[in-house]
């Protein structure tokens, strides 16, 4: 698997399909990766991503490829998640690029630090306090357990994640596991509750509450009541997860994300069954496959049109959602 970082002749026709007459001129990106890979274990990256490193400005040079003619307003990264690697350093290198980047990079964009159910908060209080980390990105591997496929929310979203990002209005990105992810009881029982107990926290369900798996989707009609819950569109690739989305949470609290660098790869994550499946070129043969960040673009607005959106839905998906999503942020509790 290759980041890639030209089109060919398809891409930019799927491109233009999914981009023309659809996306504004200015963008929001509410989920993208940064990398320094210094901070890794060995053998813990993909190899396509082995010894690189992205920072910020490589982000935003590399979304031009995907958004021709658009503007980034503002984007909100994070560095990319690994099983063995020094979160604090990490962190750290990130919030130093943001902080050093030039006009249309260090104003604009945000970052929110990795952390383990582990963490001490008290570390990361100073970084949200003077402004400079947005919100935590939890993730399933930094669970101390051998299988973290069937991990709950607060397994590896601890209720002091929640009550932090409460205090500061910030965002809580969440990558849902267990199979049925969104239409798991479970997981449903633990947003309602803690979305409820937190309602400041600004919790975002990533990958729309991670339904690769289509009819996993169905699940977040028993969310969407929940105000402070919110969905991205990242690296979905299924136009029925986006309809599914779009009526039940409404186009008001679904956020664009790119999943860069994931949106570089060639592949396409499809439901089968019970289950969905990530293809590649590399592990199916297909010759002629898109960008991840072109078909999710396609299946969106393939869902949009569906459902007749007006411009300001689009609008609203794109860019205002994330605006209103970072508006709730206070740096002083
Ligand atoms: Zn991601």
């Amino acid at each position: 698997m290759k980041i890639e970082t030209e089109l060919n002749a398809d891409d930019r026709q799927l491109l233009a399909e999914a981009v023309e007459g659809f996306v504004p001129p200015v963008v929001r990106d509410v989920h993208g990766h940064v990398l320094e890979p210094s901070g890794y274990a060995p053998g813990t990256l993909a190899r396509h991503l082995e010894g690189r490193r992205l920072a910020p400005s490589t982000y935003r040079a590399a979304m031009d490829l995907l958004l021709p003619g658009r503007r980034l307003a503002e984007a909100v990264l994070f560095p990319f998640p690994a099983r063995q690697h020094d979160r604090a350093a990490v962190n750290r290198w990130m919030f130093d690029e943001l902080a050093a980047a030039p006009e249309g990079g260090g104003e604009s964009d945000h970052g929110l630090a990795i952390v383990g159910p582990a963490d001490d908060p008290r570390a990361l209080e100073p970084g949200f306090a003077s402004g400079r980390c947005r919100g935590l990105k939890p993730y399933h591997f930094y669970v101390p357990r051998a299988d973290t496929s069937q991990v709950g929310v607060e397994d590896f979203a601890p209720e002091w994640m929640w009550e932090l990002c409460d205090r500061h209005g910030a965002i809580l990105m969440l990558h849902l596991m267990r199979d049925a992810a969104v239409d798991d009881a479970g997981n449903r029982e633990a947003l309602r509750r803690l979305s409820a107990k937190y309602p400041r926290c600004q919790a975002v369900l990533a990958h729309i509450g991670r339904a690769f798996n289509q009819r996993t989707a169905r699940g977040l009609a028993r969310l969407a009541d929940r105000p402070n819950l919110w969905v991205d569109t990242s690296a979905i690739t299924e136009a029925e997860s986006f309809r599914c989305a779009l009526e039940t949470f409404g186009p008001r609290r679904i956020l664009f994300g790119s999943d860069y660098p994931i949106s570089h790869l060639r592949g396409r994550c499809v439901t089968v069954g019970t289950q969905f499946l990530w293809v590649y070129p590399e592990t199916t043969g297909a010759t002629r496959m898109t960008l991840v960040g072109i078909e999710s673009l396609l299946a969106l607005r393939e869902a949009c049109t569906q459902l007749r959106l007006g411009a300001d839905d689009i609008q609203a998906i794109f860019h205002d959602n994330t605006g209103r999503l970072l508006d709730h942020f206070r740096a002083q509790p």
